[in-house]
């Protein structure tokens, strides 16, 4: 049985105070929520401390969206691995289309990251996904492919979750066909060592249309973006049903 993954990319949004208000509307609806499934909050940094006491001993795990490479160092902005272990932090997004198309991030150093991660004891969120360009003159295959064998190099398999975001369905409203998400992550799975690694679906995920996405039998969660911001819809994607 793969594990059910559904986490929350907050992005750059809320304050501490913002992430302490969504909990106290988030957290009645986690008595609901199945024992098969692992619910995430990426959250900024700044809000991981806190996050992190409140949610002590709480179902939910937390992420942070982002890591470098070395242990410590003179890397002005940058957060290591072992910081993030230490404050309680259990999943990492890494290489997200945001990070990679205004943060320079290529497969290299999603690789380098992945590792990092894992060396902490970090479960790292390696994201791909292709543009509309790409989708469009039939590159989405070899796009991913791509992105999955160079960022992977070396890369333990025990320890991850991949999400596929097509870059077109982000933020935009335009969610992937479920039959052609599930059809994707087949093929991502066949590209893996490990074909237990769980593999989510990210673009656009809704209350309405989560159920759809989640019962096709290769997606195994969600990343989500906008719809994990606000407690009620958030409440109802992790009580999805499958
Ligand atoms: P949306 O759910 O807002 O489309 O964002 C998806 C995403 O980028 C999650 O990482």
């Amino acid at each position: 049985m793969r594990k059910i993954v559904i986490a929350g990319n907050w992005k750059m949004y809320k304050t501490q105070a913002e992430a302490m208000e969504f909990l106290q509307g988030f957290m009645p609806h986690l008595n609901d929520v199945a024992d098969d499934r692992e619910v995430v909050l990426c959250v900024p940094f700044t809000a991981l401390v806190s996050l992190s006491q409140s949610l002590h001993g709480s179902l939910i795990r937390l992420g942070a969206q982002n890591v470098h490479w070395e242990t410590s160092g003179a890397y002005t902005g940058e957060v290591a691995a072992p910081m993030l272990t230490e404050i309680g932090v259990r999943y990492v997004i890494v290489g997200h289309s945001e990070r990679r198309q205004y943060f320079g991030e290529t497969d290299e150093t999603v690789n380098l990251r992945l590792k990092a991660a894992q060396a902490a004891g970090l479960t790292p969120i390696l994201c791909v996904g292709e543009t509309k360009q790409q989708r469009d003159i039939g590159e989405t295959e070899s796009v991913i492919f791509s992105q999955l064998e160079n960022g992977l190099t070396g890369i333990d398999q025990t320890n991850l979750v991949v999400a596929y975001e097509p870059i077109w369905a982000i933020g935009t409203g335009d969610t992937c066909e479920s039959s052609e998400a599930n059809r994707v992550i087949g093929l991502i799975r066949a590209q893996l060592t490990n074909p237990d690694v769980p593999i989510q679906y990210g673009g656009s995920v809704k209350p309405d249309n989560v159920d759809e996405i989640l019962q096709q039998p290769e997606i195994d969660g969600a990343l989500v973006g906008g719809a994990s911001l606000q407690p009620d819809s958030f409440a109802r994607i992790v009580n999805f049903s499958g």
